[in-house]
């Protein structure tokens, strides 16, 4: 808990207005729960999947780019406490820029940064790392970068690129910072809410809000959905409830197009569960990580190092 963080440094995430500076709060006072205090959260298995699912994207996508280089550059796009280093770390990338709103997150995944340094086995070539704070929707990164020429192979958005959707100003420049510095042959990936599911599901009842007793979403007005701007309210166990907004993906992927970006995949996570967990290490995976009720598993107290690795990111979209 930072708490005592909170004092204006003069930054600009400091001075934001609007949106981004409920969402900067929301995170930046979202206190850290132990492991057990999470395994007996209602959502334990929805967060480990979600975790599994992020694992297994990374994991596959560093495989796709390592076959033409070595040596392994990463942005992650709205990194929070850091709830992917370990993966960063299992994927032997070589560089990793973190860059996120919220100050104190960004702090916090600098000391968890250090602290698997420090852990690590002398052996071990862990990446080297450098860490932001701005509003990837409204300032641009390649003037906070050390290196403002630095490339990357890999920028990866987990559940964040819908907070960008609030303007088009705004959607476009979160764009061109995670597309802007990717080598030829790049990849963005990312997870976000699926727009088409979440106006079904509003559309086909009397109210304006659906869920259930973890979760709820709440539309301000039904039956009109403007492409920038469309904002419902999301709120889970307590652990998010910030305004988001709906990104229509046929926009986005068009709008993606600026930087010379080619859509390779999107899928559900349901299409992306069937089609991995086919793959028995992905399989085993799931079942160490916890991230299905009904895979056995030997102590629900006890986790694996990903779950460790797992903080504020507990989505279900
Ligand atoms: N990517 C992390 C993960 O998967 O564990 C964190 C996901 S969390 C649900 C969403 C993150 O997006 C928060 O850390 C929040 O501060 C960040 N975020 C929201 N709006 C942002 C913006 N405009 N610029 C940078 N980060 C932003």
């Amino acid at each position: 808990k930072h708490d005592d963080e909170e004092e204006d440094d003069g930054s600009p995430t400091k001075k934001q207005h609007g949106h981004g500076e409920k969402v900067a709060t929301h995170y930046n006072t979202l206190q850290e729960t132990g492991l057990a205090a999470r395994s007996q959260s209602r959502i334990f298995y929805m967060r480990n999947f979600n975790n599994w699912l992020k694992s297994v994207l990374i994991g596959e996508i560093l495989d796709t780019v390592r076959q033409s280089r070595r040596e392994l550059s990463v942005l992650d796009l709205g990194c929070g406490k850091g709830g992917d280093l370990l993966k960063w770390r299992k994927g032997h990338i070589s560089r990793l820029v973190c860059a996120d709103i919220a100050a104190v997150s960004v702090e916090q995944c600098q000391v968890r940064y250090e602290y698997m340094r420090k852990r690590g086995h002398p052996n071990e070539r862990i990446f080297s790392a450098e860490f932001i704070t701005a509003d990837c929707t409204k300032e641009l990164l390649t003037d906070k970068l050390k290196d403002p020429k630095m490339e990357f192979d890999v920028t990866s958005c987990q559940f964040v690129y819908h907070y960008s959707f609030e303007t088009q100003q705004q959607a476009d420049l979160m764009l061109k910072n995670a597309c802007e510095r990717l080598r030829p042959g790049g990849y963005f990936i990312g997870t976000t809410p699926d727009a088409y599911e979440l106006v079904k599901r509003v559309e086909t009842l009397d109210s304006n809000s659906f869920g259930n007793e973890v979760f709820s979403v709440t539309f301000q007005k039904k039956g009109d959905y403007p492409l920038f701007g469309c904002q419902y309210d999301f709120n889970l166990e307590g652990v998010v409830n910030v305004p988001e907004f709906l990104v229509y993906f046929p926009l986005f992927e068009e709008m993606a197009k600026k930087y010379n970006m080619r859509l390779v995949f999107k899928k559900t996570f349901s299409q992306f569960f069937e089609e991995h967990i086919k793959n028995d290490q992905h399989k085993m995976l799931m079942q160490r990580m916890q991230a299905l009720e009904s895979f056995p598993t030997d102590n629900k107290n006890k986790s694996s190092s990903d779950n460790l690795d797992d903080y504020d990111h507990a989505k279900e979209k």
